[in-house]
């Protein structure tokens, strides 16, 4: 079934499978849905976590033979609730926080990259092919991936991260990884740096060909590839149908969906929620200072002229340019206006949309930012109130706070200890190492932690290579003599 086509160019198709193999589209586009079919959730009240999926799957033609998409949904198993993967808890009359970290990375990335990575390993044997996934991570991403595709069949992954530019404990989950298909180098630069290396990697012809000699393809398992998307957009559904439950509500009740954002694969699943038909109100974008997409869904300008970015205490969202914008462009304004606008955001570095065009945008969505001074206060707040939240989930509760609106579920993208340090500044004003910082907050709080967190202080680092920007290209080759 070719229902996905390039947000550039609307006569450029693909199939689900294809999509995520070859996650680039023709014309610099993305892959997108060609269009969403409206589906009556009401139908769902007590239907389990991986039903939900296929039947959401179904729905939108994703072409994945059962017994793959099964398998590869057996990996909600190994998160803290099998049964339910993405658990809500009340916080009080009017927000819900759904906790999208229970698993084995501890940030939200796990919900899709968990399945994902056994369905991309199985559609490559299928195909009879060996991919190589490039990736570069500010953090979260890199762990995630490492532990996706650890062990599995036609796959090897090269892991970029700046070394220095992430948490200890984000480091010490890549350089700690022992599965052989794994390939982990910190890079001598910033995130921006490893991501340029990766693009122009990705786009050198005779890169591709030496590695096409030895019959490896290379690929990309970050947010662009859909595959991701897929399985963001079904946490969102469960999300509404646990609230609506909980809180004793008739389906239909509207809820607004507050997500810290950066590169906007989480919001884009829940854009595409709203589109087929579930009661979100709205989408509320949480920004960090790093506040490009406030103003552009305020004002309708996406503008990058003079913006410099800022490193803050959510590291996750220090981003500019957000890749999954061209998504909501293509749904809302076809794949023409679209190659329109991002052409001038690359030639112009910023564009423009017209009022009336605003105006839909603003049906979907909301937005607002947070100091990182509100931020500290906030998990300060939260902590003495018996509640953990991580800096990305704090910049959320801070939208909460700015809306007062009646129903309302925060996305928690990160649990506390991928940040303890920052938890530890924000109570008691000071800097730590992570290891004393996660001690101090689970002495002081009596909670726990999973061993595969606790234990990474006292693995053997099997990963230790540093290099340079110019240094990893021969680096790789040399991977696959
Ligand atoms: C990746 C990430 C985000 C941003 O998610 P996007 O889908 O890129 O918008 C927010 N918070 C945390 C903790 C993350 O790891």
């Amino acid at each position: 079934m070719q229902n996905f086509t390039s947000t550039r160019d609307a006569k450029a198709f693909s199939n689900f499978s294809d999509a995520i193999l070859n996650p680039s589209a023709p014309n610099n586009g993305l892959w997108a849905p060609i269009s969403l079919q409206k589906i009556d959730f009401s139908q769902f009240p007590n239907t389990d976590y991986k039903t939900l999926t296929k039947k959401i799957f179904e729905h939108l033609k994703l072409n994945i033979q059962e017994n793959i998409l099964d398998e590869a949904l057996q990996r909600y198993d190994f998160f803290d609730d099998p049964n339910n993967p993405a658990p809500l808890t009340k916080i009080n009359h009017s927000l819900f926080i759904q906790e999208l970290y229970h698993g084995s990375s501890r940030a939200f990335k796990d919900m899709a990259l968990a399945p994902f990575g056994l369905l991309f390993s199985k559609i490559a044997q299928m195909h009879n092919k060996k991919y190589l996934i490039l990736t570069a991570t500010s953090g979260d991403t890199g762990p995630a991936t490492l532990d996706t595709f650890a062990n599995l069949n036609n796959i090897q992954v090269v892991c970029l991260y700046p070394k220095g530019g992430t948490s200890q404990i984000q480091e010490l989950q890549m350089t700690t990884q022992e599965s052989n298909n794994l390939h982990i180098f910190g890079i001598k630069g910033n995130f921006d740096d490893a991501q340029s290396i990766l693009k122009s990697l990705i786009h050198n012809a005779k890169f591709k060909e030496e590695l096409n000699k030895k019959n490896i393809y290379l690929s990309a398992a970050n947010s662009v590839n859909f595959g991701r998307i897929a399985f963001q957009i079904i946490y969102h559904i469960w999300g509404y149908l646990q609230y609506i439950k909980a809180q004793n509500l008739s389906f239909g009740t509207k809820i607004k969906l507050i997500i810290p954002s950066g590169n906007f694969g989480n919001a884009l699943g829940a854009f595409y929620a709203k589109q087929m038909g579930l009661p979100i109100e709205k989408i509320v974008i949480a920004s960090n200072p790093n506040n490009i997409l406030t103003e552009f869904i305020q004002t309708g300008k996406y503008d990058l002229r003079d913006k410099k970015l800022l490193l803050t205490y959510s590291p996750a969202m220090d981003i500019l340019k957000s890749s999954n914008v061209e998504r909501v462009l293509f749904s809302l304004f076809g794949a023409q206006r679209t190659s329109e606008l991002m052409h001038h955001l690359q030639e112009k570095n910023f564009y423009v949309l017209t009022n009336s065009e605003l105006l839909v945008l603003q049906e979907y969505f909301e937005a607002t930012f947070c100091s990182d001074l509100q931020c500290l206060s906030i998990i300060k707040d939260f902590y003495q109130k018996n509640h953990l939240i991580d800096p990305h989930t704090a910049n959320a509760i801070y939208a909460y706070q700015q809306l007062q609106s009646t129903h309302n579920i925060v996305c928690s993208t990160a649990q506390w200890c991928k940040f303890a340090p920052t938890i530890y500044q924000a109570l008691l004003d000071k800097k730590t190492s992570d290891k004393d910082a996660i001690d101090f907050i689970l002495k002081d709080t009596n909670t726990t932690l999973p061993t595969n967190i606790t234990n990474l202080f006292n693995k053997p680092i099997n990963h230790q290579e540093v290099l340079g920007i110019t240094e990893v290209q021969d680096k790789i080759l040399q991977l696959f003599q």
